[in-house]
């Protein structure tokens, strides 16, 4: 079969009229796409670490670590090399093949970067591949850290340009295509997406992906995050995203973007097993997994094990050889190492 391939030219008519489709036809089409680049019965696996939290200077609407609100989280400094690199350490032992790395930052400060780096040469020395969001970074920062041995980094447009400044004002919708260049100079992969459920407008959704889909290179990894309404945010009485909408965008990202890992993100834990479902079919192929991400609650990693299995799904990246008994007491082990963690924050917990 001939892989579709790969187009930087996408009209905003265009996108338009794939979420038009009838749901079966949008996702038939989106399933077909899918299996043309993937193994449709394999999921990708990422833990997160926050390695600063809170007090961030930007005044993202939809963000508990914004020091412009009041969520109740406790703040936390940059954490010690050591304790990451134990945590990157243990994460391989169980099986991680990514650690990624994320920082309350509107761009990583001058005296922050050797620690930085210095954390992504021992990350990377374990044999693990390296994903950090630190902020804004500038072009000679983003060389620095391809030099360190960082492999992704994160760095979402959220929204569509027209809708950006309803959600943040502090920085400009081009200071982040500014920071997506200089990371794909540097030769970075990249890790791009945005969020549903903000109180935009589909056309907001169809601008989001056609501005990804039309980068010079399609980002490697698109999360698609659903607004977890945190309350002390501005955006805590948005009205709810009707789920339909969310299963039409992951269907989108993935014809527009075929190649790329199209991620379920924030906002899983509100979705039940039948709506993970359709985002799998639709061709969501990875997950955030662990009882937390950043600073919202993630679901249980048991309920992931045991989704996958009722699904049939394989984590990516395992050995071919393992079979599922063996997969899913990697799993366990998994989910008992993540229990014993606590380096993470619950926003959305702390302030209910
Ligand atoms: S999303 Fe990132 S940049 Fe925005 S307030 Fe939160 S931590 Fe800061």
């Amino acid at each position: 079969m001939t892989a579709t391939a790969l187009r930087h030219d996408w009209s905003l008519q265009e996108a338009q009229a794939l979420f038009n489709l009838p749901f079966n036809d949008l996702l038939f089409r989106a399933q077909s796409v899918h299996r043309e680049h993937f193994d449709p019965n394999e999921v990708q696996v990422s833990t997160l670490l926050s390695i600063k939290t809170g007090a961030c200077p930007e005044d993202c609407k939809y963000c508990p670590q914004s020091g412009h609100y009041n969520t109740g989280l406790e703040k936390e400094k940059l954490l010690e090399i050591e304790k990451v690199v134990a945590e990157a350490r243990a994460a391989k032992q169980k099986g991680a093949s990514r650690f990624c790395m994320g920082a309350a930052w509107r761009s990583p400060a001058k005296k922050d970067m050797p620690y930085v780096l210095d954390m992504v040469q021992q990350v990377k020395s374990l044999g693990l591949e390296t994903c950090m969001t630190l902020g804004m970074l500038k072009e000679e920062e983003a060389k620095e850290l391809a030099e360190a041995g960082l492999d992704y980094y994160n760095h979402n447009l959220d929204t569509s340009e027209k809708y950006y400044n309803h959600i943040i004002t502090t920085r400009t919708y081009q200071d982040r295509l500014d920071t997506l260049d200089n990371v794909r100079k540097a030769g970075m992969k990249v890790c791009c997406g945005g969020i549903l459920g903000m109180g935009e407008d589909e056309d907001d959704r169809v601008g989001l992906l056609v501005q990804l889909a039309n980068l010079p290179q399609h980002p490697e990894s698109v999360p698609v995050n659903m607004l977890v309404k945190v309350k002390g945010t501005p955006l805590e009485d948005v009205e709810d995203l009707e789920p339909f909408d969310f299963i039409r965008m992951i269907a989108v990202a993935r014809i527009m973007m075929p190649a790329s890992h199209v991620r379920l993100s924030a906002g899983r834990e509100q979705m039940n097993e039948q709506m993970q479902s359709l985002c799998f079919l639709a061709g969501a192929n990875s997950i955030f997994y662990g009882e937390k991400l950043l600073t919202t609650s993630n679901p249980e990693a048991d309920a992931d094990m045991q989704l996958f299995r009722k699904l049939g799904i394989r984590p990516e990246q395992r050995e071919q050889c393992a079979t599922e008994e063996q997969q899913e007491e990697e799993l366990a082990e998994a989910v008992e190492y993540e229990a014993t963690r606590h380096m993470f924050y619950d926003a959305s917990r702390e302030s209910a």
